[in-house]
């Protein structure tokens, strides 16, 4: 083992790893497959072999027959697809394990009458918590409401029998639906200004309407009963096999609270890790202003939680950092930082129109001086800054920050990340390639949906064309990574690799939402499988050991139902996993018959 990462370290591993390799037969080999190997040298072989957690072989069957000894485990994929583990470079695993157990909308499309009703059935399955319980309900999809533009306000909540607080969760992450009883014990009343970076929405009198924004709704963090430290560690392990499940292999915890790093470390205490877990500890606004010790207690994490270096058994990472310089643009949040201002309706309800307005979203949630000494003391620390940044303003933001770093630090190998850039100014597509920034995308929001068709009138035909830029992105060089960001969306790789490519939405979905989204073109399937592989892979630092089938590196692997090369593009949403690999050990296999 010792041997190939010497080789490779000069770069010859190919080499002298299949010379040194043909004296000690394999644990494990696949052959007769179709396998795509996201390595730009050898992009497509036939066979892998396995040994002691890395990929000794990858190439031909015939070449691969040396390999093998009498007590190889030998597997024919009988003309079946391989490649390399997805790398999911921006996810929420412990929230999305929690979420799998709580009250949940299910991202559903519902009317103001079906939320009740929904949100009823919850109370009326719990009630042992009357009076005062707190009911917390998930994965609402607000943007989605029928009929569209239909308001919700704590009213919605009051109407329904029961006594409780009750905090409804939009799907999106970045809103809460508070009741009376929920705003009264928040203490959020007609005098309660707006905290920095949040939002409380008034009627015209002034009083909440129980609708909140971003850190108008984090005083409920400590009013809610957080899960038990064994609820944690359960739900981290539920989230870990549903990734498995999807071919997930590493994943980037995009915001890591000490919890999720505690309860993953506990999963690996007990022998059970089954994914490369990758953690970015949130620098919150509030620490804005300090840079020094914001930056201080992320290393403090990376201190207590990072194992080093990567190896065969999948472990612990603290490299990166998240922060947050906006909301989301999506309506009718428009908690976006954006260049243009959103348009407003100066017409009626019956007869709109709608025009240029006032408000670009809230300002940048850090000033720009700040994020600049935040990035470098990031740089030099080790730690890659990954930056949750939706509108343009945001995005520009980032990359301005960025500059400001790279100027700085002219050694080291910092990757900066810029998550989700839903909408990007063109005279910035160029810079992320130039300031060797990722952009990381979550490929299922580039479809005709309510949280994008929803924004047309905030956002004029125009800008629409480039909503969601991942094609234009990629024509200007950007490197871009894939992250599903789950649970902000159910846990569905295979239909976000799906519309990376087409930009439709699934072909159930209303009349309304077919067809492309804009006039981006869209990613080749190559592209977006690198993206949620060695490119991803590359954005968490893990790329020379993982993220392509290459000899050297962990074997890392899965195996699918079909070849996404060969289907139709709108096939590709239907791609099952039948096992996946880590380090050479299955984490995963199906159990259906194919
Ligand atoms: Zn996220």
């Amino acid at each position: 083992m010792t041997r190939f990462v010497a080789f490779h370290l000069f770069g010859i591993s190919l080499l002298v790893a299949s010379c040194l390799a043909t004296d000690t037969p394999a644990d494990r080999a696949y052959r007769n497959g179709t396998v795509f190997t996201a390595d730009v040298q050898n992009p497509v072989a036939e066979a892998v072999a396995i040994r002691d957690g890395r990929i000794v072989y990858v190439g031909s069957n015939e070449g691969l027959i040396r390999f093998i000894g009498p007590a190889t485990r030998v597997t024919d994929l009988k003309s079946g697809f391989l490649m390399p583990g997805l790398v999911d470079g921006h996810l929420h695993p412990l929230e999305g394990g929690l979420r799998l157990r709580q009250c949940s909308l299910n991202y559903e499309s519902l009317s103001v009458e079906e939320l009740q009703q929904r949100v009823q059935a919850c109370i009326d399955r719990t009630r042992s918590q009357e009076p005062d319980g707190w009911l917390e309900v998930a994965s609402w999809f607000q943007e989605s409401m029928r009929p569209a533009g239909v308001k919700t306000s704590r009213a919605t909540l009051d109407a329904l029998k029961t006594s409780r607080p009750i905090i409804v969760r939009s799907s999106f992450g970045h809103t809460v639906l508070a009741n009376s009883r929920a705003l009264a014990l928040a203490k959020i009343a007609n005098a309660t200004p707006d905290p920095p970076g949040g939002k409380i929405w008034r009627d015209a009198n002034g009083n909440p309407t129980g609708l909140l924004e971003d850190s108008a709704y984090a005083v409920y963090s400590d009013l809610v009963p957080k899960p038990t430290p064994e609820e944690n560690v359960f739900a981290a392990k539920v989230a870990q096999e549903a990734v498995n499940r999807q071919g997930v292999t590493s994943f980037l915890d995009a915001d890591a609270a000490p919890e999720d790093l505690s309860a993953f470390t506990a999963v690996q205490a007990a022998g059970q890790l089954t994914v490369r877990a990758h953690f970015a500890p949130l620098i919150e606004v509030a620490q804005g202003s300090d840079p020094v010790g914001a930056v201080a207690k992320v290393v403090g994490y990376k201190k207590q939680y990072d194992q080093g270096a990567i190896k065969a058994k999948p472990g612990i990472t603290v490299r990166n950092a998240k922060l947050f310089l906006d909301g989301v643009i999506a309506a009718p949040a428009l908690t976006g930082a954006v260049l243009e201002p959103y348009r407003v309706n100066a017409g009626t309800q019956e007869n709109p129109h709608w025009v240029p307005g006032q408000n670009r979203g809230p300002s940048v949630y850090f000033p720009a001086q700040l994020l600049a000494e935040i990035l470098v003391r990031l740089g030099r620390a080790g730690i890659d800054p990954h930056m949750h940044a939706d509108g343009d303003g945001a995005v520009r933001a980032a990359l301005d920050a960025v500059e400001v770093m790279r100027k700085q630090i002219d050694r080291g190998d910092v990757r900066p990340a810029i998550a989700h850039d839903e909408i990007v100014s063109p005279a910035d597509f160029p810079r992320f390639k130039a300031l060797d920034t990722i952009s990381v995308l979550s490929f299922q929001w580039e479809k005709p949906a309510g949280d994008t068709i929803g924004l047309t009138n905030y956002f004029g035909p125009e800008r629409m064309k480039i909503l969601e830029p991942a094609g234009l992105l990629a024509a200007a060089g950007a490197r871009i990574a894939f992250g599903s960001d789950w649970p902000v969306d159910a846990l569905d790789e295979w239909f976000a690799l799906k519309v990376g490519v087409t930009r439709t939405n699934a072909p159930s979905a209303p009349p309304e939402f077919h067809g492309k989204l804009g006039e981006d073109p869209g990613l080749s399937r190559e592209a977006v499988l690198r993206a949620a592989t060695i490119d991803a892979a590359y954005e968490l630092h893990e790329d020379d050991v993982t993220g392509s089938l290459q000899v050297g590196k962990f074997a890392d692997l899965i195996v699918l139902d079909r070849d996404p090369f060969k289907i139709s593009a709108e096939d590709i949403a239907n791609v099952h996993v039948l096992e996946t690999v880590v380090g050479g050990r299955t984490v995963y296999e199906s159990t259906s018959q194919h």
